[in-house]
């Protein structure tokens, strides 16, 4: 397999011209001839990540978070990314991201993370595109029975992995929830998507105090704020599937060092 050939691969499901405007998706680092035998997929392009890959001898690695988001003026190994291109390039590594164009795919990020807590059955959008029904932000799905935010919160904990923040839950711990909804990543922006959806509770990530709050205090969902990494974690499998279920001759492997901000939980 050449990069070329892995790339056409992820883009059938990943789209990049689905990605958001601000958005830099596509190959960061690497020749699109070189071959490629061994795939790891993380959620960001971070040093420890770059180290698991050299370990493992990966020739790919595929992230969900950019490495640039903004355009730079030098690589130079004065700074932790331009130190990782260097250590990418001199070991012939190449780098992929599929971000927002992930995000909004089916599947995509929000429904492996709808399947690590627990929901089963048809998921649909939360913010569907207008032109696409079954594409968009967010995934809005069902528990197999009816419980109480606590059971689903423990429910939840337990599929994700786990990261000293764990799970912060605002709302009567004895609500009843079955509907769901779920965004990976940051979901400040879809909390006015989650108060109309009719649904018991909104798990996501990033949330702030003053949106949060407000959004509690005017009745909405419960809200259930996760680590970031933790919510967009699950989807590195689905991905890293694609190439599997292809019967490619490539091996994938998903990393499963915790890269989120928050290293300690007191
Ligand atoms: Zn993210």
């Amino acid at each position: 397999m050449t990069l070329t050939d892995v790339i056409e691969m992820l883009e059938a499901a990943y789209p990049p011209a689905r990605a958001e405007s601000w958005d830099a998706v596509g190959l960061v680092a690497g020749d699109p001839a070189q071959q490629v035998r061994r795939v790891l997929f993380a959620v960001d392009p971070v040093a420890t990540v770059a180290d698991e890959a050299l370990a493992w001898g990966a020739d790919l690695i595929v992230t969900h978070h950019p490495l640039y988001l903004r355009g730079t003026t030098s690589v130079a190994a004065t700074t932790p990314k331009g130190r990782l291109v260097h250590t990418l390039i001199k070991n012939d590594i190449a780098l992929y991201t599929a971000h927002t164009n992930a995000d909004v795919a089916n599947p995509g990020v929000s429904d492996a993370l709808a399947r690590a807590v627990g929901l089963v059955g048809d998921l649909v959008p939360l913010q569907p595109f207008p032109d696409d029904p079954w594409r968009g932000l967010g995934r809005i799905g069902e528990l197999p029975e009816q419980t109480t935010l606590d059971a689903f919160a423990a429910r939840a904990a337990e599929g994700l992995p786990h990261t000293p923040g764990g799970l912060r839950v605002a709302g009567d711990p004895a609500r009843p929830v079955r509907r769901v909804a779920v965004s990976g990543g940051a979901g400040d922006s879809l909390l006015a998507a989650a108060a109309t959806a009719g649904v018991d509770v909104f798990l996501t990530a990033d949330l702030r105090h003053h949106p949060a709050s407000e959004f509690v205090e005017s009745g909405g969902p419960a809200l259930i704020d996760a680590a970031h990494w933790a919510t967009e974690w699950p989807w590195l499998d689905s991905a890293a599937s694609i190439l599997r279920e292809s019967g490619v001759t490539v091996e994938t492997r998903v990393s499963a060092t915790v890269t989120d901000a928050w290293t300690r939980g007191y």
